[in-house]
């Protein structure tokens, strides 16, 4: 009874909390998701982000980035909307204007860098955005030295660290969070009331009550740039739609992990998995288990 609150991610799980989508929905049954990140450097992840938002159920998806950036992936993803903002030198700038308001739930961090200005900006909207707020990559560095303003967000705020971030978020190395990663997310998820999202070969889902579950689905496919980035996009959606956050997230980790599986299954190798394939692979997913 030691581990009642922790489980495995199952097929059942996903069939069973999935939402259906009723014959009289619209598009703004299912949320308007903004993503915000990108830089000069790093243009594509932010695409791959909204990409696979759409792709697995969002209603309307913004890319909130820079204008050069929004120039290049613009015709990458022609169902999402743009919002630009301010840049200084290639980055995000913290005068950027966004209505934080608008958005059902955001997704912040991806490809963004590491100047001070950015993390300015970060830092604004995990402390204003009054909605389900997902903090992934850069934009964890970003608010590593002010954990404790997470704990006063009252809607759900979830980080998805890879190992190399989390043990960054709990200042320990990385062999110290691997030798007991339950633990170690745990007591994060607690203290900061955060859902704790720990990628890698599993990946340990935490949520702030110290529920835990992990989801073995993936291959090393995944083990290329841009996959967090797919990630971060789904369980975004998953967040718009009618299902328990930390359902959500599970949900969301079985969908990347399974296109991923499915796809070198069907037509591809460890080796060559892309993460747009991933991206693609989502409508396997829902065709063979929604
Ligand atoms: P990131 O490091 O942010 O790009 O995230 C990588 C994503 O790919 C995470 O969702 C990981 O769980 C997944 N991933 C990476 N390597 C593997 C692997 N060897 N087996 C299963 N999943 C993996
Ligand atoms: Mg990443």
């Amino acid at each position: 009874q030691k581990y009642a609150h922790r489980y495995v991610v199952k097929t059942e799980h996903f069939q069973k909390t999935l939402p259906k989508r009723s014959p009289y929905s619209h598009k703004g049954s299912f949320g308007r998701g903004l993503v915000v990140g990108g830089s000069q450097e790093m243009p594509g992840s932010l695409v791959m982000a909204v990409k696979a938002a759409l792709k697995s159920g969002a209603g309307l998806v913004t890319a909130g980035t820079i204008k050069s950036v929004i120039e290049t992936i613009a015709s990458e993803c022609i169902e999402a909307t743009y919002l630009p903002l301010s840049e200084m030198n290639g980055y995000l700038d913290n005068d950027s204007q966004i209505l934080l308001d608008k958005y059902d739930a955001i997704a912040i961090g991806i490809g963004m860098g590491r100047m001070d200005e950015t993390g300015i900006l970060v830092r604004k909207i995990a402390k204003e955005a009054n909605c389900p707020v997902v903090i992934d990559a850069d934009g964890l560095y970003h608010i590593k030295d002010c954990l404790t303003m997470l704990e006063k967000r009252t809607p759900p705020t979830i980080v998805t660290p890879h190992p190399g971030e989390m043990a960054m978020l709990l200042n320990i190395p990385v062999p110290e969070l691997l030798k007991a990663p339950f633990t170690y997310t745990l007591d994060f998820a607690k203290k900061y009331r955060v859902y704790v999202v720990l990628k890698g070969t599993y990946t340990i889902i935490t949520a702030p009550n110290g529920k835990q579950a992990v989801s073995l689905a993936g291959n090393p496919g995944l083990a290329k740039g841009g996959s967090g980035d797919v990630l971060t996009g789904i369980i975004l959606a998953m967040t718009m739609q009618d299902q328990s956050i930390f359902q959500g997230i599970c949900n969301a980790c079985f969908i990347h992990g399974t296109a991923a599986d499915m796809l070198v299954e069907e037509m591809h190798s460890y080796y060559d998995l892309m993460a747009s394939d991933v991206i693609e692979g989502i409508s396997k997913v829902y065709r063979t288990f929604s």
